[in-house]
């Protein structure tokens, strides 16, 4: 029994999501015409309560093209320190838009519309550039999976509206917060200038995702999914999977989140454990005692079958999934409970 506990990535489609792949009518998406994929797209628009919506290969175009649509070059964009459009998209946001990015120095990722407000440059001030979007992530990748209230939310929407700057979601994780903090997606459909959700994590769909927006802003959005090589042809097995996770695997959630909570039960007990943080979904991050190396925990898991990353400067993290069952979970739990250093 190997027990990959890296990522919500990691997830193979089961054999009745294949089927359903396998099942799906299709057609050239790049002439909009696959049926399947335009139907992924208004199922999750209607979800959200948006007009429109775009499928993409990852969520990392989804994002870049976000970036692209509400800015020009020489722009900045403000977010979190931790953010992935700023550290986990390959300077996506200098390469393809040519823009900067100030970061907030926020509470797990998360930032406060205060925040936001002190970061936005003067557009009288030539010297300095000109701010024009404000990317926020829900739930936090690096920050541990962590959601923000949407009341928070709608006091940054209040800065953006009044300083005519564009809001971004990257919602890649959005599901978990929806599901933790029974929370309506079409809450989040009011606030946001575009919503980019991804159907390859915690929902299982092997790749896939969607950019929420009006319907001039995704219409201005297939030009630059074009340029970046992300057109795709007979793709709607691909959106089948997705059309499959969505019905499937949103309410599940709940299990991984958890699973994640009682994992951190287990951690804040070990002797080689310093803190965890504040479990909210299926990420858990913790920090190990001075005397014990990242890659010596490692090291002692990886020989009980049991994988976990290192995040550097001593912080480990734990994500839990869909392929990640009650049986493997309770050996997780007891292995973590009787291992020493
Ligand atoms: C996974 C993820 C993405 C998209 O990453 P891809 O590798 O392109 O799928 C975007 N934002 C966050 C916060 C993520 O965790």
């Amino acid at each position: 029994m190997e027990i990959n506990l890296i990522s919500d990535t990691i997830t193979k489609p089961t054999h009745e999501m294949l089927q359903y792949m396998f099942n799906a009518e299709v057609g050239d998406d790049v002439y909009k015409q696959d049926p399947t994929v335009i139907a992924l797209e208004a199922k999750v628009a209607a979800m959200f309560g948006m007009e429109a919506g775009l499928f993409f290969p990852s969520g990392t175009m989804a994002n870049q093209t976000a970036i692209k649509l509400h800015t020009q070059p020489g722009e900045q964009l403000i977010a979190d320190k931790y953010a992935h459009v700023y550290h986990y998209e390959g300077g996506g946001a200098s390469f393809n838009s040519g823009v900067s990015c100030c970061l907030l120095d926020g509470n797990r990722g998360m930032i406060t519309a205060e925040q936001v407000a002190g970061a936005i440059n003067d557009p009288e001030f030539y010297h300095s550039p000109l701010t024009s979007l404000v990317c926020v992530e829900n739930t936090t990748n690096k920050g541990g999976g962590a959601c923000y209230e949407l009341e928070d939310l709608k006091k940054i929407k209040e800065v953006c509206v009044a300083n005519n700057l564009k809001f971004h979601l990257d919602g890649a994780r959005i599901w978990n917060a929806l599901i933790a903090k029974k929370q309506n997606p079409k809450a989040f459909g009011q606030l946001f200038d575009t919503i980019s959700v991804c159907l390859s994590k915690g929902l299982g769909a092997p790749i896939g995702s969607v950019l929420l927006g009006d319907k001039a802003t995704i219409h201005r959005a297939l030009r630059i999914r074009k340029i970046l090589g992300g057109g795709m042809r007979q793709v709607g097995y691909l959106a089948a999977a997705g059309i499959y996770a969505l019905n499937h695997n949103l309410e599940r959630l709940k299990e991984d989140h958890r699973r994640a909570k009682e994992i951190a039960n287990v951690l804040e007990k070990a002797s080689w454990v310093s803190s965890v943080e504040p479990v909210e979904t299926n990420i858990l991050i913790f920090s190990l005692a001075a005397n014990c190396s990242d890659q010596v925990l490692i090291e002692k898991l990886k020989q009980k079958n049991i994988s976990i990353s290192s995040m550097g400067h001593g912080k480990l993290r734990i994500v839990t999934h869909l392929d990640y069952r009650e049986v493997m979970h309770t050996y997780v739990l007891e292995t973590l409970g009787k291992l020493t250093f």
